[in-house]
């Protein structure tokens, strides 16, 4: 296993995180059930809520400051709020998601996440 900054960042381009030699997804949310390279047991940990807890936070933090600066700045039409930050909303997520959640299975690697022995 590789130290936590190249497990995440691998994880973050969609590549196994232990070796970064084969794809981490089987799918675009579907994570691989073991490495092609490594036989890195990918399929069994368990990433749950936290991908898409991440991905709400983080856009969260993109959408809602930029709504503001725009209305103090402009006072736009309601309708011009909406043709802007509904769309960016819904593209950030579904750029988001995967990455982050290939981050979150390599932190969860690193941490011993989907060992045989850990019943987590
Ligand atoms: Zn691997």
């Amino acid at each position: 296993m590789p130290d936590m900054p190249t497990a995440l960042l691998r994880g973050l381009r969609g590549i196994c995180p232990c070796c970064g030699k084969a794809r981490l997804f089987a799918g675009w949310l579907r994570v691989a059930g073991s490495c092609a390279q490594c036989d890195a047991p990918l399929g069994r940990v368990r990433a749950d809520d936290l991908p898409p807890y991440v991905t709400i936070f983080a856009v969260g933090h993109i959408v809602v400051p930029g709504m503001l600066v725009l209305e103090k700045a402009q006072t736009p039409d309601l309708w011009v709020h909406t043709a802007i930050w509904v769309p960016l909303t819904i593209a950030l997520s579904l750029a988001l998601m995967r990455p982050v959640k290939g981050a979150t299975i390599g932190l969860m690697l690193k941490l011993g996440f989907g060992q045989p022995d850990h019943h987590a």
